[in-house]
């Protein structure tokens, strides 16, 4: 048996005759860039999301997403910007491509999210934002800090590349992934829990000025064409990317809610095996609704050799993420060294991510279950 790390296909079918029809009238109406298409879908995010109307500005990937989000709140070269070191790069590329310091703070080693209380501690005259990451699909319960933040004049960017669809319960309510901060930033990477057939991303700022800002920061800073109010970039959703992923949103929650139960499938395996004093599933936090981007468990010792084992059985797995952020070599000049961020470095050294994805048949997971057993007790 093989089994991929993601096989698309397998949800496709579902969507295959309403995706040709809209390429049809997409290509009928040769009309390629922002438009009614982009107009409709940002629309439905809005409802989505339960944010006002307007709120919701589609761009060109998730990395252009976090650029556009650090414009809006004028960050700036040597400004100070508060982030986890185990995250993927984007999180950090982006500050750093505006001239910003990333700064960095250690992860909690349950969740894998920024360690709030220490990104509290590493605030400076120079901090501008707090941009934590909802990593694999599970939230950071930044509810309570972001009034915090604000009070010392720092703003909030939510890194929900991985997260669309995720909430969180507090207090009665119900939070979601992207809405709470000053900006959100979603990825519709092919990959992503909500993906296109290429790269697109998107912004969302409850704001309405901030929100008009972004409209015109992705075409250029221009609000009437051709006059340019600031300097912006080339950042736009097309049409395709937007009618498909409007058709993908209305299955998202379904295809989230059977994320949830793989994770309880394999969880249920784990200890059904015998395989926690080796392998550690990953933590939901109270409150949370994690909607499983990744499913990463922890391996105490031999990570690699398991992986090894595993793939060569036939079973992809892969690490995210081998190198934290801070011992990249791009960011030497940040001057951090190993040791730094332990539990970072340790989860770089334990975390191993299993196949999760709409379609994943309870045979595989058993399959590959059955053979990390068959490793840790021959
Ligand atoms: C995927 C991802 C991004 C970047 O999104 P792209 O659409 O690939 O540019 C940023 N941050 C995180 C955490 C991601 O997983």
């Amino acid at each position: 048996m093989t089994v991929p790390i993601l096989d698309l296909s397998r949800s496709f079918g579902e969507i295959k005759p309403e995706v040709f029809s809209a390429l049809e009238r997409i290509f009928n109406a040769q009309s390629f860039i922002l438009g009614q298409e982009v107009k409709t879908f940002e629309a439905h995010c809005d409802s989505y999301l339960g944010v006002p109307e307007g709120s919701c500005v589609g761009c060109a990937s998730g990395t252009d997403a976090l650029l556009l989000a650090l414009m809006s709140c004028d960050v700036h070269a040597g400004d100070e910007v508060i982030t986890t070191p185990f995250t993927f790069f984007a999180t950090s590329g982006t500050i750093a491509r505006l001239g910003a310091v990333p700064v960095f703070a250690d992860v909690d080693a349950e969740t894998y999210n920024i360690n709030i209380e220490e990104a509290m501690t590493k605030i400076t005259p120079k901090t501008k934002i707090f941009l934590p990451v909802h990593l694999f699909g599970q939230m950071t319960p930044i509810e309570g800090v972001i009034s915090e933040f604000h009070g010392r004049g720092i703003l909030t960017v939510e890194d929900t590349a991985q997260a669309f669809g995720a909430v969180r319960f507090s207090d009665g309510g119900i939070l979601r992934a992207g809405t709470l901060g000053d900006v959100g930033c979603y990825s519709f990477f092919p990959t992503k829990n909500l993906g296109g057939c290429g790269d697109g991303g998107m912004v969302l700022s409850r704001d309405p000025e901030r929100a008009e800002r972004l409209r015109r920061l992705r075409v250029h800073g221009s609000g009437t064409t051709y006059y340019h109010d600031e300097i912006g970039i080339n950042s736009r959703l097309d049409a395709i990317q937007a009618a498909i992923l409007d058709i993908k949103l209305k299955h998202l929650a379904s295809w989230n809610e059977e994320r949830r139960k793989i994770a309880d499938y394999y969880k249920l395996l784990l200890k059904a095996n015998d395989l926690h004093e080796f392998v550690s599933a990953p933590v939901e936090l109270e409150g949370n609704n994690h909607i499983y981007h990744q499913y990463v468990v922890r391996v105490k010792s031999k990570r690699d050799e398991l992986m090894n084992y595993l793939n060569a059985e036939g079973f992809a797995v892969r690490v995210y993420y081998p190198l934290p952020l801070h011992l990249q070599p791009c960011f030497k000049y940040l001057g951090y060294k190993a040791g730094d961020f332990p539990v970072s470095e340790r989860l770089s050294r334990e975390v191993l991510a299993l196949p999760v994805f709409p379609g994943l048949k309870a045979e595989e997971q058993e399959a590959l279950i059955s053979a990390m057993r068959k490793f840790f007790r021959k």
